[in-house]
Formats: C-alpha cells, sequence, structure tokens
C-alpha cells in the first residue's frame, strides 16, 4: 500500500476526479483511504419517534488506494512512489519517482 495517514493524495478516477485531499485513515487490508472531503456522502436518518426531526448525517466513505495518487511534498506533483533500502539508516523508504525524494 502506497498511501499512507496524512498524505496529501489525488484521486485519479470517478467523479471527483482531480481533486487533492488529506488521508484521515488508511485500511490496509481493505486497500481503501478516507480521505478528507472525498466521497462524501450524505445519509438522511429518519426521526426514530413521532415530532422529531430526522437529520441529515455526513459520511466520508473510504476511497480505493488504486484511484489514488500522492502528492510528493518535495515537488508537489502527484507521483507514483516506489521503495528503497535507505543507505544510512538500512531501512525501506518510500520515494517519489518524479523528483527522486524520499517521502
Ligand atoms: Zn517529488
Amino acid at each position: 500500500m502506497h498511501i499512507r495517514k496524512n498524505d496529501t493524495v489525488k484521486i485519479l478516477s470517478g467523479d471527483e476526479r482531480g481533486k487533492t485531499g488529506k488521508v484521515l485513515s488508511v485500511n490496509p487490508e481493505m486497500a481503501t483511504a478516507t480521505v478528507q472531503g472525498l466521497n462524501v456522502i450524505k445519509k438522511t436518518r429518519r426521526s426514530k419517534k413521532e415530532g422529531e426531526k430526522g437529520e441529515v448525517v455526513q459520511l466520508t466513505r473510504p476511497v480505493s488506494a488504486s484511484r489514488l495518487m500522492v502528492v510528493c511534498s518535495a515537488c508537489g506533483q502527484a507521483s507514483r512512489t516506489g521503495m528503497r533500502i535507505d543507505e544510512k539508516s538500512k531501512t525501506k523508504v518510500r520515494y517519489c519517482k518524479q523528483c527522486n525524494a524520499s517521502l
């Protein structure tokens, strides 16, 4: 999964194509991410008791990670990312394939 919490991502397909937003949470098992302001649905909740008003609830639904691209914090472009081993720390780091910056 190439997307992490707090990433800025761009959505590539669907009605909201081209929009960007901040990742609020990710679900690696489902390969989905919840992005602020993306895929928001309005759900009307009916009143349970008589005389009570129903309310409109806004829900942010998760989006498939395959429809999202990480916006690189270094070059500002929606970029493909890769993984590489960092020379110093010997750990896996994610990097931007556009400008080569570690993310
Ligand atoms: Zn970059």
